[in-house]
């Protein structure tokens, strides 16, 4: 069964008088273990596919399914609920909070998941450990370098035990080689944890490492090779 599955999804803004079609029919599934590279242009819709792919944004047509339940009829409370049990986020900026430790940063978003603090900053411990940041553990965001901040934005991302690892140029702000290194970090996370992963990219090198590529065209999926 799919982790996620678009089907027929349409979203259009209006900026004035105009209508912006952005996404007009994406169908698309992608399954456990398995990489997907979103590489297309900036403007194309990327960051809505996949707002939309993580119930952050509704669509106007279609139907989003999250291991095979649809998402549409759901309310906003029952949309967060699923979002925070099966949805991974990576961002281009890392977004830790800058007043708590790396480890903090990892174990705070399963408190709130209702995880008792010991058994959260275990979990915390241990991905910093299999991310060999162990030592950065007490580290806050300012005191490490970018690739570590970006590395454990992934550590942060999966702690709660994703199904499904959405990521919006998780890169795009990392020299050539910190961006290899935590590209390796991600895959080696999504495919240790079989994890679907849909990651928006603009760097083909890392982008022919992934299972699959597929790019947006006049609001549609089209796979590549
Ligand atoms: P990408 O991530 O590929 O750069 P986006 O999904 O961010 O693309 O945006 C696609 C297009 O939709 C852009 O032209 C953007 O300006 C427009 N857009 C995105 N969000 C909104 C919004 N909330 N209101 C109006 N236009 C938007
Ligand atoms: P972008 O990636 O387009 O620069 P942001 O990363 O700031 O945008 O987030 C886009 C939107 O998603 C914002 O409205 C933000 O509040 C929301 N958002 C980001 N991460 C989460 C999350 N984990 N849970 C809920 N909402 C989130």
């Amino acid at each position: 069964e799919a982790v996620l599955e678009l089907r027929n999804i349409a979203r259009h803004y209006r900026e004035g008088d105009a209508r912006l079609d952005i996404l007009v029919d994406i169908n698309l599934s992608i399954y456990p273990g398995e990489t997907v590279a979103l590489v297309a242009p900036s403007g194309a819709g990327k960051s809505t596919l996949l707002h939309i792919a993580g119930l952050l944004e509704r669509q106007d047509g279609g139907e989003t399914l999250i291991n095979g339940a649809p998402t549409s009829q759901m309310n906003d409370n029952e949309r967060t609920k699923l979002r925070r049990g099966t949805v991974g986020f990576i961002y281009q900026f890392h977004h830790l909070l800058p007043e708590f430790s790396a480890l903090e940063n990892i174990a705070l978003p399963q408190m709130i998941a209702g995880m008792d603090r010991r058994e959260a900053e275990t979990r915390a411990r241990q991905l910093l450990d299999y991310l060999r940041l162990g030592p950065r553990a007490a580290h806050r965001p300012s005191e490490l370098s970018g690739g570590e901040q970006q590395r454990v934005a992934i550590a942060r991302a999966v702690a709660n035990g994703p199904h499904l690892l959405l990521a919006d140029e998780p890169t795009g702000n990392l020299d050539p080689r910190t961006a290899e290194h935590v590209f390796a970090t991600l895959m080696t996370l999504a495919r240790h944890s079989g994890l679907a992963a849909l990651i928006a990219t603009h760097n083909l090198e890392l982008a022919a490492q992934m299972d699959r590529r597929v790019t947006l065209r006049d609001g549609r999926i089209e796979e590549t090779p």
